[in-house]
């Protein structure tokens, strides 16, 4: 029983099956009523057969609905024996509008409202305007005034009461059957809202534990690496330890592409201002795509316009991101040939300029119906090349290094023939900090370059380049024109590859020639000592200047040695105190901070940061989030409610391995004053010192 009626008006079943069915338990009284009513007033044997044929297509057509599950086509079936059939018949027979042939009418009509769908309802609709019509045109000339409306003969309880009664009573029900429907359903669009709400908040806890797990580690990577470049250590160890420095960069780059693209559909790229050194932020960019191409048949060539400010302010951390993602891709996507970086500046101002960037491959190419959605998430069009290159990459990073561009106020491009190669173009502007050119040479008109190298491309690039730093420099194409050359007397410097050494010229006679011999390599090689100094490939300005303005292998060496006291940072008399559960980090820290000049001090967890607090006064508190125990926050409400002064206004920076903008707001909301990422980044640590300590404890 339980079960037939579940089927019958169960949730489950759909609405229109369920209004079907009330609707035909109102058929049904309607016609028990209607025979019971004709019965008692004797109304005739014609009143019977219709009544009798109607209850006969009635069952005839649940009966079928039942069987075939088609509702719309047998509930249209008995809209048109109503509408064609049974009430024309009974308004005939009755020879009025009201009465029972009125109910017959709006049966139809609620059932046409609650049950069809689509064409059949049109249809249905139609078929009461040409019953109704043809009702009134019938009426008119058949029958007499009295006829028409003849109130007299109007039982008010038969023919009134009742059809109005059960016709109110089924649109009551299948109204409420429907509310009862439509509650259902919002009910289950809220479950799945909260299931997905559930979801959305779960993915954010996990990018937070994931970004936490990555960066932690990364944290004592890159702080070790920091300790280790300011200690005396060799050449080969101090690059090995830049290289480990740049795959940490580069990874948490990645993580970084990662974390913007959670934030979705919005792309809510906060842009920060730092100041940094131009040349640095483009000799990382460099050496970490040269490292990438080393074994590939495939060159890099580098042109720096020498005259670019030294220090810009800018995101460099995302600049940066912008760089890597387009040289990584022409890397990726070019398996012979050469990549070119080329960066200008345009736009130049008293406070700005724009850094233009162009990166050209020999690549695969795009083709140009690719092209308009090359930009879009997840947008992969290397449909053609071969299953190694399909396989990396998300198709993610031009979208999201074109939101970058976007943040910056700048603008991307790309120009790309298939088959053959792709140049991606892009402007971003950045502020001026010193606009001291970046490769500047004092002395260029004293210097004179002869440039021998078979490589065609990579003599074109050296020559743009040392022109544009003010050098004089000819291309020579074999040793006669090279002797002719060096006879002249103005040339002071010849840049040679080996190759070219040992197939064209003697190394003995060059020697005797008032002349420096500069060895153009692909790889540093510590042990070789053909000419008189070595330049490692990619050649541009910056290497360029380094050697010119005292970059020769001693005094570079000189110039790493003194990298610490760049170092500008350093605070006397100052105290800190370092929480932190995680003990290589804490030492880490504890490390960077007492080469500032701090007198550390360092809690493992909230509770024994306290302790430290009750007995001693601090300038400054880094504290991290993610303890166990007492977490971040807890431990700076604790901080704050101390009774001693200093603890009410000491600035508390956070230590955070989640680099999420959400969760970065949420710690300053939390009463922080700043945060620092892990990884700590050096110079990030030296700003917030110089940002929050008071001044009379800084030195410099
Ligand atoms: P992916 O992670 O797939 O490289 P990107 O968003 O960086 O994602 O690039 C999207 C698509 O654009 C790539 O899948 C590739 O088909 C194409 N593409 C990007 N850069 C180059 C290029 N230098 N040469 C050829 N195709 C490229």
């Amino acid at each position: 029983m339980r079960d037939s009626l579940e089927k019958w008006y169960g949730l489950d079943t759909p609405l229109e099956v369920i209004n079907f069915n009330i609707g035909m338990i109102f058929f049904f009284i309607s016609y028990v009523l209607c025979l019971s009513a004709s019965l008692y007033l004797h109304l005739g044997r014609s009143y019977y057969y219709v009544t009798g044929l109607g209850i006969m297509l009635l069952t005839f057509f649940i009966g079928y609905a039942a069987q075939s599950g088609k509702y719309q086509l047998s509930s249209f079936a008995i809209v048109v024996l109503f509408e064609l059939l049974i009430f024309p018949a009974s308004y005939i027979i009755d020879g009025r509008f009201i009465s029972f042939s009125l109910m017959y009418y709006f049966l139809g009509f609620l059932l046409t409202v609650f049950v069809q769908e689509g064409r059949l309802r049109t249809i249905s609709y139609i078929l009461f305007w040409v019953s109704w019509i043809s009702s009134v045109i019938f009426s008119y000339f058949r029958l007499s005034e009295n006829d028409f409306i003849s109130f007299e003969n109007v039982n008010m309880a038969l023919d009134v009461a009742v059809p109005l009664t059960v016709c109110a009573l089924f649109a009551c029900s299948c109204t409420m059957a429907s509310l009862r429907f439509y509650t259902r359903e919002s009910e289950k669009a809220e479950e799945s809202r909260r299931v997905a709400d559930d979801n959305e908040r779960s993915k954010d806890v996990f990018l937070m534990n994931m970004s936490h797990e990555i960066r932690t580690p990364m944290n004592a990577i890159m702080s070790a690496g920091e300790i280790m470049l300011s200690k005396d250590i060799s050449d080969d160890t101090r690059m090995n330890v830049h290289h480990i420095s740049n795959a940490c960069r580069a990874l948490i780059t990645t993580l970084d592409d990662l974390l913007v693209f959670s934030d979705d559909g919005e792309r809510n790229i906060v842009m920060q201002e730092n100041e940094y050194e131009t040349g640095e932020f483009l000799d990382d960019i460099i050496n970490m795509i040269s490292v990438r191409l080393m074994g590939m048949d495939v060159k890099f060539y580098v042109y720096i316009d020498p005259y670019i400010p030294k220090k810009l302010i800018g995101d460099m951390i995302r600049l940066r991101q912008v760089f890597i993602n387009i040289l990584n891709n022409a890397v990726k996507y070019t398996r012979q040939g050469h990549i070119t970086l080329r960066v200008v500046m345009s736009d130049v101002t008293q406070e700005g300029m724009v850094l233009h960037a162009d990166v050209t491959d020999t690549g695969i190419g795009i083709k140009e119906e690719k092209l308009p959605t090359l930009f879009d998430d997840f947008t992969r069009v290397d449909d053609d090349i071969n299953e190694s290159l399909k396989k990396e990459g998300s198709g993610l990073g031009l979208s999201i290094t074109k939101s970058i561009v976007n943040a910056c106020g700048g603008s991307i491009g790309v120009k790309s023939v298939y088959n053959k190669g792709s140049v991606f173009s892009f402007d971003i502007p950045q502020k001026i900090a010193d606009p001291e050119p970046l490769a500047k040479i004092r002395d260029s008109r004293d210097l004179g370059v002869i440039i021998c190298d078979d490589d065609v491309n990579m003599k074109s690039v050296l020559k743009d380049t040392l022109r544009a730093m003010k050098i004089r420099c000819t291309v020579v194409e074999n040793s006669d024109e090279m002797n002719a050359v060096i006879k002249e007397g103005i040339y002071t410097h010849l840049f040679i590859t080996p190759e070219c050494l040992e197939g064209s010229c003697d190394l003995p006679s060059l020697m005797g020639a008032n002349i420096t011999i500069v060895m153009m390599k692909e790889v540093d090689d510590p042990n070789d000592d053909s000419g008189d100094a070595r330049l490692v490939k990619p050649l541009s300005s910056l290497n360029i200047v380094k050697y010119f303005e005292g970059g020769h292998r001693e005094s570079e060496e000189t110039a790493k040695e003194a990298e610490p006291e760049e170092r500008k940072v350093i605070v006397s008399g100052a105290k800190a105190l370092v929480v932190e559960d995680n003990m290589t980090n804490l030492m880490v820290a504890e490390r960077l901070l007492t080469r500032m000049g701090f007198e550390v001090s360092t809690a493992s967890n909230g509770n024994s940061a306290l302790s430290i607090a009750k007995v001693m006064s601090f300038d400054i508190l880094f504290i991290d989030y993610m303890m166990t125990g007492m977490n971040g926050i807890d431990t700076l409400r604790a901080v704050r409610k101390l009774s001693s002064e200093w603890a009410k206004t000491v600035p508390c920076i956070v230590l955070t391995a989640d680099a999420h903008e959400g969760a970065k707001q949420m710690l300053i909301n939390a009463g922080f004053d700043d945060y620092l990422a892990k990884p700590i980044d050096m110079h990030e640590l030296e700003y917030m010192v110089t940002r929050y300590l008071p001044g009379e404890k800084l030195i410099v």
